[in-house]
């Protein structure tokens, strides 16, 4: 029978020159995906290519393979054979322009997926795109070696909000026990992306939680990151990753919205939810996307008035999402 995943190693095997990318603002999941794939694909004896928008997060630049990834916007010469992207729901979602009209692998894990490649595997129940990654791995025949196995493990790591998510089911720990037995060591990982800050991004998050909002009697909360707090802690834009997780542990917050301002004057909205508050919805309903407990979307220029009907929208979702808790 075939499958994309099978489809995908037929591709595979006919092909020698490859280029890989993913969502700008890469994540651990875009990472460990990209970099556990290019190092399958050579060890199949194949030419490897990673090119993204913007530059990985800095606690993941000591991972092997971080410092090959080249960082373009614009139109790339290449004469690959192959464009595969990971965890892209479209080919703009990768700020990389001039990559259409390629033969083009798409693999990701998000609903909204738009099927634009030449063969789509997306599943909706992964709960990392690295847990697709490996699967393909495995059916491709490539040992495990202790790198791909670490860009597996930190994909799954980090996509799982350090398995705190609902997509996770024995496959996930079956492939992370694999990833152990291949030599990586959890403690050890987990102290490398969740211990790992900078002083400056300790005071980021003592600054955004001072200034953050409580709404909705305390169940919803919002952060916002301007210029003003980055220069005043002397951070970046890439230091803010994870912190949105901050305020759901706090027991009664079941929502968080983080309004970033960008340099470009966009601002990026992530928001994430506790159990059944759907907040997809939300993103969708902007132009965005992402899962039942993690989304977001883009708004060009000022927040405005916009900015009470998103929160509005966010807290009739904290209803509808408690109304159906056991
Ligand atoms: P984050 O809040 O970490 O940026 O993203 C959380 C989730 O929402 C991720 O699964 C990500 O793919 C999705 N997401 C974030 N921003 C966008 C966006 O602008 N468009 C789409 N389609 N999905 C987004
Ligand atoms: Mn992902």
């Amino acid at each position: 029978m075939t499958t994309p995943k099978t489809e995908i190693c037929d591709a595979i095997h006919a092909r020698r020159r490859f280029l890989i990318t993913s969502h700008a603002r890469p994540d651990g999941d875009s990472i460990g995906s990209q970099l556990a794939m290019a190092y399958a694909l050579e060890a199949l004896g194949k030419e490897v290519r990673i090119v993204n928008a913007d530059p990985a997060p800095e606690h993941y630049r000591d991972f092997s393979g971080v410092d090959r990834i080249e960082v373009a916007r614009g139109v790339i010469e290449s004469d690959a054979e192959a464009l595969v992207v990971m965890e892209s729901g479209d080919l703009a979602r990768t700020g990389v322009s001039g990559l259409d009209g390629r033969f083009t692998i798409n693999i990701d894990h998000h609903p909204g997926n738009t099927n634009y490649g030449s063969i789509n595997w997306v599943d909706e129940s992964a709960a990392a795109c690295g847990e697709m990654v490996f699967d393909l791995i495995e059916a491709l025949g490539v040992p495990l070696t202790i790198e791909i196995a670490t860009h597996v493990y930190l994909a799954i790591l980090t996509d799982t909000g350090s398995f705190h998510y609902s997509h996770i089911t024995p496959w996930t720990f079956e492939i992370c026990r694999r990833t152990v037995e291949a030599g990586v060591n959890p403690a050890a990982m987990a102290r490398r992306v969740f211990d790992n800050n900078s002083f400056g991004k300790l005071k980021l998050i003592g600054a955004l939680l001072d200034e953050m909002n409580l709404l909705d009697g305390g169940r919803l909360a919002a952060m916002y990151l301007n210029d003003d707090i980055m220069k005043a802690t002397g951070t970046t834009y890439n230091d803010t990753e994870g912190l949105i997780n901050l305020p759901l542990t706090a027991r009664e917050i079941q929502a968080v919205v983080f309004f970033k301002l960008g340099a470009d004057g966009d601002i990026h909205v992530s928001m994430r939810s506790k159990y059944d508050v759907d907040i997809r919805a939300v993103a969708a309903r902007h132009g965005g996307g992402g899962h039942k407990n993690a989304a977001g979307f883009k708004l060009a220029g000022p927040l405005g008035a916009v900015r009470d009907s998103i929160l509005k929208e966010i807290a009739d979702a904290i209803a509808l999402g408690i109304r159906s808790r056991p």
